[in-house]
């Protein structure tokens, strides 16, 4: 059979239970890279079910584990796969994007004032009106009070320490802080290739 056509099946897949569609949306394949670790930690690559098989059709990668759950076509009855990995290795980006998201994650989601989590901004620690940039070394994670009380100061001028020197992270030391945030859901059959201390986790 050509490979579009079996794609084109896959989209018409359906699971044999009842309120098919619904079930089968929480079963999402956890995507490893060629060599078997995740494709990113944080957030966690995860594929909806539907993009898991295609990929699978598409020659694309390989079914490490699956869910007990079926799906059936009319030639083909095939499990879900819950763990897939990619035959060709993608190589990670050397540094992250700089985003909001980003920052948050890089500075564990607490002001780099008080160490709070709770109504975090965003602090350019040379202030704009100084010629502070908006950079990864000059933007710090500050909650709301903090940022008030600093004002358009520099950190020395408004006596506020900073936990640490903002720097540019890469995308290993970002993922690196990412495993300090798993998830909230973790099928059993991604322990295995996510992080050694997962069972204390859970
Ligand atoms: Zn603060």
């Amino acid at each position: 059979m050509f490979k579009a056509e079996l794609i084109e099946k896959a989209a018409r897949w359906r699971s044999a239970g009842d309120d098919a569609g619904r079930d089968l949306q929480s079963c999402p394949a956890l995507v490893l890279n060629a060599d078997y670790t995740p494709l990113s930690y944080y957030p966690l690559s995860l594929w909806p079910w539907q993009t898991a098989i295609k990929a699978v059709f598409l020659d694309r990668v390989v079914i490490v584990e699956s869910y007990e759950r079926q799906v059936h076509s009319p030639n083909l009855d095939m499990k879900i796969p819950s763990v897939i990995a990619l035959k060709q290795y993608v190589k990670p980006n050397e540094f992250p994007a700089f985003t909001r998201f980003n920052l948050f994650l890089r500075d564990r989601f607490a002001c780099q004032y008080c160490g709070n989590g709770k109504d975090l901004t965003f602090d350019h620690v040379i202030p704009r009106r100084l010629g502070g940039r908006t950079t990864w070394e000059n933007i710090a994670t500050a909650c709301a009070p903090c940022n008030l009380k600093k004002g358009g100061r520099t950190p020395k001028q408004a006596h506020m320490q900073l936990s640490c020197d903002p720097i540019r992270p890469t995308s290993w030391q970002l993922q690196q802080q990412g495993k300090s945030f798993p998830p909230h859901y973790l099928h059993e059959t991604w322990r295995d290739w996510l992080y050694w201390d997962i069972e204390l986790e859970a």
